[in-house]
């Protein structure tokens, strides 16, 4: 995951002002909430038991929500996230269309009745995030199985270990019992998902980076032993430690590492030839030295922000530089 600032990528005009498709959409929600909430609230007095998700999804006809997926905002996340899951930084843009996701889920939060979800929220551009289904949806998920070697974790499918539920979906876990409603929206929540566009991933995530046995995982972040709950839930959730993820990460470190091995090899010859009074060999040897530089400028451009894995290859750079 990697730190991106929404402000680079102005907010959609159809989510822009009461007159908008975002804006109309958002007065619309309010008369269907609060007369259900109404409705909630009579029946309750009358002695029906309270409503739960369940019971409401087949009952009650839900809100059509759809400001949020208008191609325009589509548009300005694939801009804004250069076409990259906002969770995983893998690249949608090539495979499937973009899940528009909600940060904060709009219809409903998973495990908490009694709660509409954040309804207020489902048109609001800084809830919205582009997401890979993988992440957003859902689903079972195989999981790689500790420890294996590396080389049956990549080769074999029937190495594939654990299946686990995952991606985030209408989860929306909290730390603390505090959560906003529409009543109460600026309530300060403690969200325990990391969000991009107002956290810094760093904080709470770290890329598992061994030279000798390159293996792509993701770890939370340790503060006096323990560690970032942010982290932890945000690699649960969003499935951050999922098989093909982790396939996909440690290509990238073989790579990575293949390519710092020949930046060493090369580096070697060029410092003898550049040793030798021969002019023809120093000259040589200048030359493997751009060369070197070459293949440093091919690593950094693989951490720009449009790269997929960026961070990795950010985190990854950081080590080489240290070493
Ligand atoms: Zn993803």
């Amino acid at each position: 995951m990697r730190r991106v600032d929404r402000a680079l990528v102005s907010t959609p005009t159809v989510l822009v002002g009461n007159k908008s498709r975002g804006g109309k959409e958002l007065s619309k929600a309010k008369v269907f909430f609060e007369a259900q909430a109404k409705a909630e609230a009579a029946a309750i007095t009358a002695g029906a038991p309270a409503p739960t998700t369940k019971t409401r999804k087949k009952k009650e006809k839900t809100f059509d929500f759809s400001a949020y997926s208008d191609e325009a905002v589509k548009y300005a996340l694939d801009k804004l996230f250069f076409g990259k899951c906002a969770y995983c930084e893998s690249r949608y843009a090539s495979q499937a269309p973009v899940d528009v996701e909600h940060y904060r889920p709009k219809g409903r939060i998973a495990g908490v009745a009694n709660h509409p979800g954040y309804w207020w929220l489902a048109m609001l551009w800084d809830n919205l995030l582009p997401s890979c289904i993988d992440c957003n949806r859902r689903r079972w998920q195989d999981l790689p199985r500790f420890p294996e070697s590396l080389a049956q974790l990549l080769a074999a499918p029937e190495m594939q270990g654990v299946k686990a539920s995952l991606g985030k979906q209408d989860l929306f876990p909290i730390a603390g019992a505090a959560r906003a409603t529409a009543e109460f929206p600026s309530i300060d929540e403690q969200p325990d998902l990391i969000n991009p566009c107002v956290d810094d991933p760093e904080e709470h995530l770290v890329f598992h980076i061994d030279r000798r046995a390159p293996l792509g995982l993701v770890l939370p972040t340790f503060k006096n032993n323990v560690p970032s709950r942010r982290g932890l839930t945000s690699i649960h959730v969003y499935g951050l430690n999922r098989l093909g993820l982790v396939q996909e990460r440690t290509r990238i470190l073989r790579q990575l590492d293949f390519l710092s091995r020949l930046i060493d090899e090369i580096g070697k010859i060029s410092e003898t030839l550049l040793a030798s009074r021969d002019q023809e060999n120093k000259t040589m040897g200048a030359r493997l030295d751009l060369l070197i530089n070459q293949i440093l400028d091919e690593i950094r451009a693989m951490a720009e922000p449009d790269q997929p894995y960026s961070s990795l290859v950010k985190a990854w750079l950081k080590t080489l530089e240290t070493n």
